[in-house]
């Protein structure tokens, strides 16, 4: 299979070739892609470009209406594109149909919310008459990370797309395939250049950051590329919403049952899509009194639902990470937390049979007794492993959770769901789930984003789709509402 990007034209190629291979099996190709090449997303750019003035002034409910045929068009590819998302990112097959119908179900909801989102606010009174309308920018560029491709992408496209901008879709070469037909299939239901898909390395992503034309970025990746972006974002004064990475602190109370199925939700919270999530829980901060009682449970909750093997076995929930740098970046992590005193535990069961070696697997692990400067704390993982640390007090667990530049996601678990309420508060965090972490305490209609150096602009509920418009304020001062003069200086200050 060759796949390539699609602008108002239909497709766009003419950058070097790239194949990926299943990370489950080495040397099996899973498909080709055809990246564009600098002309080509100048084109592509071009063609949103005139297809955005049409596409702002169409009737809301006909972009809503287009969009929810669109969204029933993803969600019926679903069973089709979830094996290809499987083997091109590893993820394991039901996931990765979730995945899928996570987008059709989010641009579902970004339909039922956007009529009230963008509705405008007026304010008519003895003082004069605001309007404040929500208006689009124009372009969107998006750029997104390979760990959740349709996800990441939907985040931007619905959103954008609902508040009358125009799209250009740039995914990552490590799992470009699932989401570029799904991404055509929605495009099906738009008028040409409405959304478009390129693709390609640093050289179109710049591209597309740098071009006068685009109104603004949408990235979420990690921070080393964001500095490039925001610098090209600089070059033409673009706005740029940024969702970056995250070191989350999971804080355990002291009165917190480890029943089975908490257990099992923490597991899962750490190590889906075998810790290849933004928002997972990359630190895990528990009672010292109970770190033993907590290492057991944690590890027996693994045993339960951490299945090894090929992503496209059902029974399947750990599947590789995406290719050999990242098995050589965790285990370097893991190297150094061991030379550093920790005790790195095993956890989960592979499928009978499963070879590890046929692939970029991972086993996944827990570290006890790491040392707070070791890179396995301070660093996002971004893999099949997490550290649990020991804390003596609450005012210790809260200052060991916020010792880190990243601010994405937290999590605080406890029986007395209003003690957490309020040790969450004390975290520093876009968002902090109570009793879970990651995809559990997800949802289309709380905002997510990054507080420090995780980014900035949120993704998700009513200020994610007023993310991708602005506010056109218009104003007329009750003196100046009739023909006649009001008596007011012409060059009075208000008051
Ligand atoms: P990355 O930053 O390496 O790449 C992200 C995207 O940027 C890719 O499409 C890549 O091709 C493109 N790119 C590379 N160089 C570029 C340049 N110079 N200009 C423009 N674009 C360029 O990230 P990744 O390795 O693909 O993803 C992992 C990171 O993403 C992790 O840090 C993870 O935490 C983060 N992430 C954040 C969120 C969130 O919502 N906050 C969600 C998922 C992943």
């Amino acid at each position: 299979m060759r796949v390539a990007g699609f602008g108002a034209d239909g497709p766009v190629e003419g950058g070097p070739e790239i194949v990926r291979e299943n990370p489950a099996r080495h040397g099996e190709v899973v498909a080709t892609l055809l990246t564009t090449d600098a002309d080509g997303v100048g084109r592509v750019i071009s063609g949103a470009t005139q297809a955005c003035a049409a596409w702002a002034s169409t009737p809301l409910a006909e972009r809503v209406e287009r969009l929810r045929d669109g969204a029933r068009s993803v969600a019926d590819a679903a069973d089709e594109l979830a094996p290809l998302l499987a083997r091109e990112l590893g993820k394991p097959v039901a996931d990765s149909a979730g995945e899928m119908g996570f987008a059709a179900a989010f641009l579902g909801w970004v339909c039922d919310r956007v009529g009230e989102v963008c509705a405008d606010r007026v304010v008519d009174d003895d003082a004069g008459r605001v309007v404040l309308q929500r208006v689009p920018y124009g372009v969107i560029s998006a750029i997104v990370p390979w760990n959740a491709p349709l996800i990441l992408s939907s985040l931007k496209v619905a959103p954008a797309l609902a508040t009358g901008n125009v799209i250009v879709v740039k995914p990552s070469p490590l799992a470009p395939f699932a989401v570029t037909e799904a991404l055509r299939r929605l495009a099906e239901h738009l008028p040409p250049g409405v959304l478009s898909v390129v693709h390609g390395e640093a050289e179109v992503g710049n591209a597309m950051v740098t071009d006068s034309r685009v109104r603004k970025v949408a990235f979420t990746g990690g921070s080393t590329v964001a500095r490039q972006v925001l610098a090209g974002c600089a070059e033409q004064l673009t706005p740029a919403v940024l969702e970056l990475g995250g070191n989350d602190p999971a804080v355990v109370l002291d009165d917190l049952t480890f029943s089975d199925e908490v257990m099992e939700r923490m597991v899962f919270g750490a190590l889906l899509t075998s810790g290849q999530v933004c928002m997972a829980a990359k630190r895990i901060y528990v009672p010292a009194a109970r770190l033993d009682e907590f290492v057991e449970a944690f590890v027996a909750a693994a045993e339960r639902v951490l299945v090894c093997g090929d992503p496209l076995d059902p029974a399947v929930t750990i599947g590789p990470v995406v290719n050999a740098a990242a098995v050589q970046r965790i285990e370097g992590l893991l190297g150094d937390a061991r030379s550093r005193g920790a005790t790195i535990l095993p956890l989960g069961r592979t499928t009978p049979d499963w070879d590890r070696g046929t692939g970029w697997f991972v086993r996944p692990t827990l570290v006890v007794g790491a040392s707070a400067d070791s890179t396995i704390v301070g660093e996002e993982q971004f893999g099949p492993t997490v550290p649990v640390l020991g804390y003596r007090d609450l005012d210790d667990a809260v200052c060991q959770a916020n010792a880190t530049e990243s601010g994405l996601g937290s999590s605080v678990w406890s029986d007395d769901a209003e003690r957490a309420f309020d040790v969450g508060r004390r975290l520093e965090a876009g968002m902090t789930f109570i009793n879970c972490h990651n995809r559990a305490g997800m949802s289309l209609r709380v905002p997510f984003g990054g507080v420090k150096r995780s980014g900035f602009g949120r993704e998700f509920g009513d200020e994610g789709i007023a993310e991708f418009t602005q506010t056109h304020a218009l104003h007329l001062p009750a003196a100046f509402r009739g023909a006649g003069g009001s008596g007011q200086a012409a060059n009075a200050y208000p008051t």
